[in-house]
């Protein structure tokens, strides 16, 4: 059947050399539509929702060592088959998905040829109902090639008139703190206008586009190991944008910035998010609807809470006595992990870390383990180093880990994107099962589809985290505006350890203001709205011991309870870097949240089931006036100057229907019911 479909386009080209083919594919429900065709003998896609526009004609293809898969293409067969898929993976926003597609296979083939010509290239497309996933499968070229190096890839991505972007530049390579960039570190650009390529190197996977008042697209990629290395979006000059490779200089110039496959073979699967309002941006699911699990899990893997010392003590800190406080504080939270930070090899040693592990035994606490990557590619001192990077080492050290209760592992300084490093995390991943660890990556890319191709992968940084409002006031003065991104771009793809929910008001060891330290903008319940929003299994929150006295007791409890693994997520309202407010349900309880980076308070009106619930606001209490005069709802001034909402917990019920609540600017809400 397929070979007579293969044989009736080829006569048609035959008989009309010069005219374009092209096919379509649509979702489900018809909306969402590929078309592809080959104009002028280059493969190309464009992309409609509703009729409507939203990547015009871009193109696709790529160039190998076994040929130029670019131009001189024909389009020469389409077909089209139903897709459906129920999984389910706890650590990502839906505990359960059912993935409804149809799945378009286009093969071309050289123009030129004979009747007999070969399909030199084949696309697939998946297109559900906001989501298309597209990747090439390269043919062997004749009977004995087994192996392809592809060089480039066309694939490219052109906006209509108008669209603006919402984008994260890549770092520059070999730079940065002990040469360990890129790390996906950067601060974003939102409300952009197109034609620009970040700071010379393009940008890091995802990007957001809004397409005028018509809607929004998400560009990202999943499925991404040790078969491919990670992409990346250069902007050229006429606005579009194209897929780019990996730098040299990255890996410190190791390592190839082309991709090696086997053939027949895959890329990745390239990913876009197409929705006329912001609910299937935050809601997707695409990074993991097309992957595959890579193994089975060698047991139950579960989320947790735990603190770490770091983020608030730094280096200091990283001693047995404060890792005990840490256990106990723990402990006191009802948490399950402490995270010990990097120079734990030197300034505690195994012998103590042992002994640290078996009195956090008793206490209810498992402690996780910071490792350094390296390695030969880059400079970061800490250690342990010269232990993940080779399958030896690493497989002793996690079997002595197993053997001393060790919950999990944070590996750092990774720093490229080439195929080799991609290799290296998911060797990682695959030892750390074998011993029951968990796996949180920082200094790292971004984690494509890896939550349902690895079990025990938890987590990754590839954001600018928590740690840099500790290092600049500059970082805290525009947290808010960075926290109102995330849900859309970084977060809505792959789970994101942040590593926040501070509630000092000071970063320093003694939550003292007229210490040095940088000063947090957030209220209280922002903090807490963080932890709901930031979606990640695994969480090792900002707050220290002090906090068990000096923040309100209402915050601690609400951090004792809040859940890190959800069942569900619903976008309600919010526009990139200004606000968001969304739910996350967990078994039978809904957490209904908001946070506010815009300079006016933002009134929410929601749509709640009648029932009794707790609201953590930072609004003055219903009712109070005096409080209202004499607290302003939101007050920011020099920079030695702590930021004062009258942030408070209340029960109330709700009579069914609508509700109405504010929040303050670098505030927000949460409605736990
Ligand atoms: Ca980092």
């Amino acid at each position: 059947m397929m070979k007579k479909i293969v044989l009736y386009f080829s006569a048609l080209l035959l008989s009309l050399p010069l005219a374009a083919r092209e096919a379509r594919v649509a979702g489900p429900d018809g909306r969402l539509v590929v078309t592809v065709s080959d104009e002028g003998g280059k493969p190309a896609y464009s992309v409609t929702y509703d009729g409507v526009t939203f990547l015009e004609p871009s193109p696709l293809g790529l160039k190998a060592d076994i040929g130029d898969f670019t131009e001189g293409l024909l389009l020469s067969g389409f077909t089209q088959n139903a897709v459906a898929d129920d999984y389910s993976v706890p650590t990502i926003k839906f505990s359960t998905v059912h993935y409804r597609a149809n799945r378009g296979v286009f093969r071309f083939v050289k123009a030129g040829g004979g009747t007999e010509e070969k399909v030199v290239l084949e696309l697939e497309v998946q297109v559900s109902a906001n989501d298309i996933a597209f990747r090439y499968k390269v043919p062997a070229p004749d009977g004995w090639t087994k192996v392809c190096r592809v060089l480039e890839e066309a694939t490219g991505y052109v906006f209509p008139e108008g669209t603006t972007s919402f984008l994260c530049p890549q770092m520059p390579p070999m730079a940065g703190f002990a040469r360990t960039t890129p790390s996906y570190e950067t601060a974003y650009t939102a409300d952009d206008s197109l034609g620009r390529n970040g700071d010379g190197y393009g940008y890091v996977f995802p990007g957001l586009f809004r397409r005028g008042d018509k809607g929004w697209i998400l560009l990202s990629e999943t499925g991404v190991h040790g078969n491919y290395c990670g992409g990346r979006l250069i902007g050229l000059a006429d606005g579009s944008y194209r897929l780019g490779f990996p730098m040299e200089e990255e890996f410190n110039g190791n390592g190839t910035v082309t991709a090696g496959i086997p053939v027949p073979g895959y890329t990745p699967w390239r990913t876009i998010t197409v929705g006329t309002d912001l609910k299937p941006i935050a809601e997707t699911t695409v990074a993991w609807d097309v992957v595959e699990p890579q193994y089975a899990p060698s047991k139950a893997y579960s989320g947790s809470k735990g603190s770490w010392s770091w983020i608030i003590k730094m280096d200091d800190s990283i001693n047995f006595d404060t890792q005990k406080e840490y256990v106990d504080f723990s402990a006191a939270m009802g948490w399950q992990t402490v995270l010990v930070d990097n120079w734990w090899d030197t300034r505690i040693g195994r012998e103590k870390i042992e002994e640290l592990a078996a009195y956090a035994r008793t206490q209810g606490v498992q402690l996780c383990l910071w490792y350094n990557s390296n390695g030969y590619w880059n400079d970061a001192p800490q250690g342990p180093r010269d232990i993940m990077d080779r399958s030896i080492t690493r497989r002793r050290e996690m079997q002595w880990m197993q053997s001393i209760g060790i919950r999990g592992v944070k590996v750092d300084f990774f720093g490229s994107d080439k195929q080799q490093t991609m290799q290296l995390y998911e060797d990682i991943l695959a030892d750390a099962n074998d011993f029951g660890l968990v796996v949180v990556f920082h200094g790292c890319t971004l984690p494509r589809g890896w939550e349902r191709m690895y079990p025990n992968f938890a987590s990754a940084e590839a954001v600018l985290a928590s740690e840099n409002l500790h290092f600049s006031q500059e970082r805290d003065d525009t947290e808010a505006f960075h926290a109102c991104l995330h849900p859309f771009i970084r977060n809505t793809v792959a789970s994101m350890d942040f590593g926040g929910s501070t509630l000092n008001k000071v970063y320093n060891a003694t939550n003292d203001p007229a210490l040095p330290g940088t000063v947090r903008r957030t209220s209280d319940v922002f903090a807490l709205a963080t932890a709901v929003l930031f979606q990640s299994p695994v969480q090792h929150f900002a707050m220290a011991p002090n906090n068990l006295t000096d923040a309100p007791q209402w915050a601690v409890d609400f951090m004792k309870d809040v859940p890190t693994q959800w069942d569900e997520i619903r976008f309600i309202d919010g526009y990139p870097g200004r606000y968001v407010v969304l739910a996350r349900r967990s078994g039978d309880k809904w957490y209904t949240l908001g946070i506010n980076a815009s300079a006016e308070t933002r009134t929410v009106t929601l749509d709640l089931p009648a029932g009794d619930y707790t609201l953590y606001s930072d609004m003055p209490l219903s009712g109070d006036k005096a409080q209202r005069r004499s607290r302003p709802a939101f007050q920011t001034g020099p920079d030695s100057t702590v930021a004062s909402f009258p942030s408070h917990q209340e029960s109330r019920t709700h009579p069914g229907g609508t509700l109405t609540v504010q929040m303050p600017c670098n505030g927000g809400f949460v409605i736990v019911q």
